[in-house]
Parts: structure tokens; sequence; C-alpha cells
């Protein structure tokens, strides 16, 4: 299985599930993929070392994918691209243009307030 998971308000809610979330697929053979939009590969590689979580790729947007595909539409297109089955993320519009190959598993701080549905 080809897992992704995003780190702001997603591995930042709570490292500890994470890091124990990738050492768990990586040790059943699975792959995992960090995918953010943060530019700075070192500083994101530190603060996931810290975390330890335990990944195979780190892939970082960059202005010019942004500006080609979308600013949302470029994590999907990375999850397509990669064949990511399950995706942990907090921002539904990166949720809303993925394919139905990927399976979003969204975190929710209720700190931020309830989630609502639409019809
Ligand atoms: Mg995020």
């Amino acid at each position: 299985m080809r897992i992704a998971i995003d780190i702001d308000d997603t591995i930042t809610r709570h490292p500890e599930f994470f890091s124990l979330i990738t050492k768990l697929f990586k040790a059943a053979g699975h792959t995992v993929h960090v995918i953010t939009y943060r530019a700075e590969r070192e500083d994101a590689e530190s603060e996931l070392a810290e975390y330890a979580i335990v990944y195979d790729e780190l892939i970082l947007a960059t202005g010019e994918e942004l500006d080609r595909v979308g600013f949302y539409e470029w994590k999907a297109d990375v999850c397509r691209q990669k064949n990511i089955e399950v995706l942990f993320e907090d921002m539904p519009e990166v949720i809303n243009e993925l394919d139905s190959s990927t399976l979003a598993l969204m975190v929710v701080d209720p700190a931020l307030g309830k989630v609502t549905y639409a019809d």
C-alpha cells in the first residue's frame, strides 16, 4: 500500500500518532510519502526526524508546480503521480481534488470548530 501524510495540522496535530502509523506501515512493507506545501527541505526533514516520522520520500511544492496545476490541485496531482492509496490531510480543498482511487482520511481539530456537511 502507498500512503501519504501532510505535515502541517496533520503530523503536527499529533506527532506521536503519526510516528507510530509510519513505523507500522514501514515495518509491514508499505510505502510512506510525506507531501507538504513547505518550501524548505532541510527544515522539514529535521522536524520529521524530531517527530520520529519514518518515510520513503518527502515531496515539497515548488512555486512553478503550484502555478502550473493550482494550489489545491497540486497535492492531488502528486497523489495521482505516486499512486497514493490513502492520504492523511487536513484541508478539504485538497481532498475535493483527489481521484476516487485515493481514500482521504481527514484530520480535524475540534478546537477549530464543528465539522459541517454540505448536501
Ligand atoms: Mg495541512
